[in-house]
């Protein structure tokens, strides 16, 4: 079974960006700037946060981390995000989830222009990617794309399954996935016979959000298939999918920990890389 790793294939991102990036000086341009915004104090948030930091310092990006008090009301949020759309300064916005529980997320989301909207969340950044006109898509889909290319794996002309439906995964992945020819379900919370569909495909993306959903056997004989979920355990990181006897059963599987996950900030510098390459 082939594990499809995300490191080699972010470290390949990176370098091509770099390799672009290089030529900006000698074209009078600025290095993309990425500014972040961060309400509150969770843990986890200011984590990665960080990691996205040091991801744009590595590249030479600018970067820029606004804090903001968990007390803040919607009204200031948005004030603060109006004010980066019109700062000709920065080219991509991220706004880190979760916010906290009285703000109105999809709201605040849909606040950021959608030249500047880095994980593409907005309604606006997913209609253009429904029409296939899209600047970048949002991070996680947009990486397990760059997974399926970098290890050949080709989806044109095949069925595939998509389980899961959220804005942030399981419905860009659908549209990308149709933007490179596959014939594609997407299956959710309210699909009958889940188990029955899954054995009947040969790749298969799932995006559910519950530890060990689906089991090695309950797919297809050779099936390629994409874990999203992450779930943090006392013994450590697991998936969606439980990968005991996957070697046996499937032709390749993305590992969690170590598949999609370290595809996301990677795309997230893509991503910044794209929208300042049209906003300057
Ligand atoms: P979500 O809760 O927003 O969406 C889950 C989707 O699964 C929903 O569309 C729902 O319809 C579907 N679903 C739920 N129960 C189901 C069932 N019994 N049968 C079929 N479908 C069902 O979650 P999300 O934000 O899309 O994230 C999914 C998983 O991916 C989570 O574990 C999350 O932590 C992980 N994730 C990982 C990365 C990464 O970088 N690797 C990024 C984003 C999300």
């Amino acid at each position: 079974m082939l594990e499809l790793k995300g490191k080699p294939v972010a470290d390949h991102i990176y370098q091509k960006i770099s390799d672009e990036f290089k030529k900006w000086p000698s074209m009078n341009r600025k290095a993309p700037h990425l500014t972040v915004v961060l309400v509150g104090e969770d843990p986890a948030s200011q984590v990665y946060v960080q990691h996205k930091q040091k991801a744009c310092e590595k590249l030479g990006f600018g970067s820029t981390l606004v804090r903001l008090p968990a007390s803040i009301t919607d009204s200031q949020l948005s004030e603060a995000l109006q004010k980066l759309n019109t700062d000709s300064s920065v080219d991509a916005i991220l706004l880190q989830l979760p916010l906290p529980a009285h703000l109105d997320s999809k709201k605040m989301t849909e606040t950021i222009k959608v030249s500047k909207d880095a994980d593409a969340l907005t309604t606006a950044s997913l209609g253009k990617l429904m029409a296939g006109q899209q600047i970048v898509a949002s991070c996680t889909p947009a990486g397990i794309i760059e997974i399926l290319k970098f290890n050949k794996i080709d989806v044109s002309e095949k069925n595939v399954l998509v389980i899961g439906r959220s804005q942030i995964v399981g419905l860009p992945l659908f549209h990308l996935l149709n933007q490179l020819n596959a014939t594609v379900t997407l299956a959710h919370s309210k699909t009958p016979n889940l188990k029955k569909l899954v054995a009947e495909f040969d790749f298969v993306f799932v995006a559910v959000g519950k530890v060990h959903f689906l089991k090695a056997s309950d797919f297809k004989k050779n099936a390629v298939v994409v874990d999203v979920g992450i779930h943090r355990l006392p013994t450590g990181l697991t998936g969606d999918v439980d990968a005991e006897g996957a070697s046996d059963q499937l032709s390749a599987l993305t590992p969690v920990p170590g598949g999609v996950g370290p595809m996301t900030i990677a795309m997230l510098m893509q991503n910044t890389f794209l929208l300042a390459s049209r906003n300057r």
